[in-house]
């Protein structure tokens, strides 16, 4: 079975995320994505709240799982029996970055292939952390996130 694992912090999921998410399903027979269990303090959601939002939104994908992980990225895909990780890449930012951990994930696990899957034209500018920007001042982020995601960040925000 070809497993994927796909990382990140999903504080919170979005439909970029979903987007990536969902056409990594139509690529292999199982998509793991791992929710980095980071201590909470460094971002709005518990790491139990981010799973829980990344699993409804993934709900009708019948070959997502969403698990959180600790540790090494590449450990928890070899634990998974995962081959291989995706990623998404946003012109020019995330490209960099993605490089550079890509060539240090190589070198801790060589059996381990990326996978970077383009952005869509229409999630480019769309980011967790600009998002909770937004929320945080009161802008409208209903379009950028499934409906029970941008129900928790309004609350979570005026909370
Ligand atoms: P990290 O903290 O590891 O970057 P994120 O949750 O921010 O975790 O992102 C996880 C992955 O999803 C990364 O590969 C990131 O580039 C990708 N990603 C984030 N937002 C988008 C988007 N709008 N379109 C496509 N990929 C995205």
């Amino acid at each position: 079975m070809t497993t994927a694992l796909y990382p990140g912090s999903f504080d919170p999921i979005t439909n970029g995320h979903l987007d990536i998410a969902t056409r990594a399903a139509k690529l292999f027979e199982k998509v793991v994505i791992g929710v980095y269990d980071i201590p909470a303090k460094h971002l709005l959601f518990t790491t139990e709240e981010r799973v829980g939002m990344a699993k409804q939104a993934v709900a009708n994908l019948g070959n997502v799982e969403v698990m959180p992980y600790n540790g090494l990225t590449v450990s928890f895909a070899r634990e998974i029996g995962a081959q291989t990780l995706v990623r998404g890449l946003r012109v020019g930012a995330d490209f960099e970055r993605e490089f550079e951990m890509a060539l240090m994930n190589k070198e801790l696990s060589p059996d381990c292939e990326l996978v970077c899957l383009m952005s869509n034209l229409k999630y480019q500018f769309l980011s967790s952390s600009l998002l909770k920007e937004v929320a945080n001042l009161g802008g409208a982020i209903d379009k950028f996130v499934p409906k029970a995601v941008a129900e928790a960040l309004k609350k979570k925000v005026l909370g």
